[in-house]
């Protein structure tokens, strides 16, 4: 790997297309309109792989986020948005998928370049689930109904008359982070559309890019002005500023804990709903029966995948101690052959993390792990720069009180540790994390897989499996991994008030 190229040498990799669009600074999406910031500034988009500038966006802040709400507002309460059929909210939504897969190329690697992962990896999973979030949601307009209800209070039979009508809950504000950048945008403005909402979305300050070029598709999609508004800027001053923003009726945030909690006292305030997904150390448990070969496939990819920048990243792998040394020596190996490069060079399987402060934050915990005595079985270091490369790294010799075994790192960090029986204390171990995002059992005994699946307290479990989403599949956290479900039928629950109407007929 070429850790000393240039920016200019990684934009070279880019199509003409990409290069062009990069080459001017991008404004935000207002009221159907591309404007720069109110206050005229702009802030640079740092390529993770070479830390030179790739591109500068609008710095939008408190006045930016007051004109995208009132242009949300405006959409929601008098804008032909509210007047479409549902089947007309249906095809803009489906067309939406469909733009997404005719500029596949071009949106993986706006992401590969803004985020340094692989832009095949962009393409396969992030690209084609966010154009499958936008088709599945599709469907729903139309099959979004309430129910007729008999009641029986100070009622003879058939003298009233009831049903619920479901209601977009209005004006969303939604914010993102960097990790799955076109992604988090398909899985927040999917459902709010689907159910009739109007939403300003602040990306992630790290990884702007790809929202905008969504935003050029949504209008070319034939979504009216101001229905979706997109704000770049910061978390302290825009994304703080919509959180609390008096006409914005729900706030639903994808990011770390602490923000989340921060997110939760701004909508306090005049008790907006809020949705929450947040962090994750889930437990991956391998049983003495498990395929080992499918197994270290699995428990590598659990980790690995996406550099370990996935809240629901298999990061704590408990193993029989009758294959521990098999998988553990598995996963090191798998770990050792994983190529490390640029996100638009072809075999490059592993990018850099996303940002300085990421590399900080992750390499701080590998010295805080080898300070508290944990063993670096491969990796353990971060790479020279420039970029912000870090090496697989698996983790042996901890204890449960490390910081590495309990809080979330958000990188390619591992912990392994290995269990004797398949009881109680297994399950308390497993179950003894502050999050409960997802979990993974390995076994060829599906018996007991389920009966551990059963306990554990996570809102996904994969049995010999990981990382499998799908748009139809509800995701979210138990404790304090978030509020509330992402994706599937469920999702349209965070975007929806339930109204009873009732009628004297008799
Ligand atoms: P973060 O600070 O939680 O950021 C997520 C989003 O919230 C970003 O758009 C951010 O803006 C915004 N934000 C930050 N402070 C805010 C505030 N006071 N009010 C409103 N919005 C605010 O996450 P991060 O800094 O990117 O990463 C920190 C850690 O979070 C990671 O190490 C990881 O543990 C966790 N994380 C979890 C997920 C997940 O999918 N659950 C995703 C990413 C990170 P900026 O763009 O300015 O930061
Ligand atoms: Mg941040």
């Amino acid at each position: 790997m070429n850790i000393h190229a240039t920016v200019a040498g990684t934009l070279d990799k880019a199509s003409p297309k990409v290069r062009d669009w990069l080459a001017q600074p991008r404004p935000m999406l207002i009221d159907g309109q591309w404007v720069a910031a109110k206050s005229g500034k702009t802030f640079a988009v740092i390529d993770p792989a070479t830390e030179g500038k790739l591109a500068e966006v609008a710095e939008g802040d408190k006045a930016d986020i007051d004109a995208a709400v009132a242009a949300a507002r405006r959409a929601f309460d008098s804008g032909p948005w509210r007047k479409m059929t549902p089947s007309e909210r249906g095809r803009v939504l489906h067309k939406i998928g469909d733009l997404i897969y005719e500029n596949i190329d071009e949106l993986a690697e706006l992401d590969s370049l803004d985020n340094g992962k692989p832009k095949a990896v962009a393409k396969a999973a992030d690209v084609t689930l966010s154009a499958d979030m936008f088709h599945y949601m599709s469907g729903w307009p139309t099959k979004i109904h309430g129910k007729t209800i008999p009641i029986s209070n100070l009622a003879a039979p058939g003298e009233y008359f009831s049903f619920t009508r479901p209601e977009p809950v209005g004006v969303v504000g939604q914010i993102i982070p960097w990790n799955f950048p076109l992604l988090m945008c398909a899985w927040k403005l999917g459902p709010a559309l689907a159910t009739g909402c109007t939403v300003v979305l602040k990306v992630a300050e790290e990884t702007p890019l790809s929202a905008l070029r969504l935003g050029e598709l949504l209008l070319e999609a034939g979504l009216p002005d101001g229905v979706v508004n997109i704000v770049t800027g910061f978390g302290e001053t825009a994304g703080a500023a919509l959180a609390a923003h008096p006409n914005v009726n729900k706030v639903a945030f994808t990011g770390s804990t602490e923000v989340g909690k921060l997110i939760v006292q701004a909508a306090s305030h005049d008790l907006k709903r809020v949705s929450l997904e947040l962090g994750g150390k889930s437990p991956n448990i391998v049983l003495a029966d498990a395929d080992v070969e499918a197994t270290v496939a699995g428990a590598a990819a659990g980790i690995f995948f996406n550099h370990g920048q996935c809240c629901n990243a298999g990061s704590r792998l408990f193993v029989h101690d009758k294959i521990f040394d098999k998988v553990v020596d598995g996963v090191s190996a798998a770990a050792e052959k994983i190529k490390l490069g640029f996100g638009l060079d072809e075999d490059t399987e592993m990018g850099p993390l996303v940002s300085e402060v990421q590399y900080g934050r992750v390499t701080g915990y590998l010295d805080s792990g080898k300070a508290d005595g944990a063993k670096a079985v491969t990796g353990g270091d971060g790479v020279d720069g420039p970029g912000y490369f870090v090496k697989p790294t698996v983790l042996v010799d901890t204890t449960p009180d490390m910081k590495v075994v309990k809080e979330e790192i958000f990188g390619p960090v591992l912990v392994a540790m290995p269990f004797k029986d398949v009881d109680d204390d297994l399950i308390r171990d497993a179950n003894n994390s502050l999050y409960g995002l997802a979990a993974g059992v390995w076994t060829s005994d599906i018996q007991k897989a389920h009966q551990i699946a059963n306990r554990l307290e996570s809102g996904t479990v994969w049995v010999n499996c990981y990382h499998v989403f799908d748009a139809a599949l509800p995701f979210g956290g138990y404790k304090q991994s978030g509020w509330g479900r992402e994706m599937g039928e469920q999702v349209l629950n965070n975007y929806l008030e339930t109204k009873a109407i009732t009628t004297k007929i008799g």
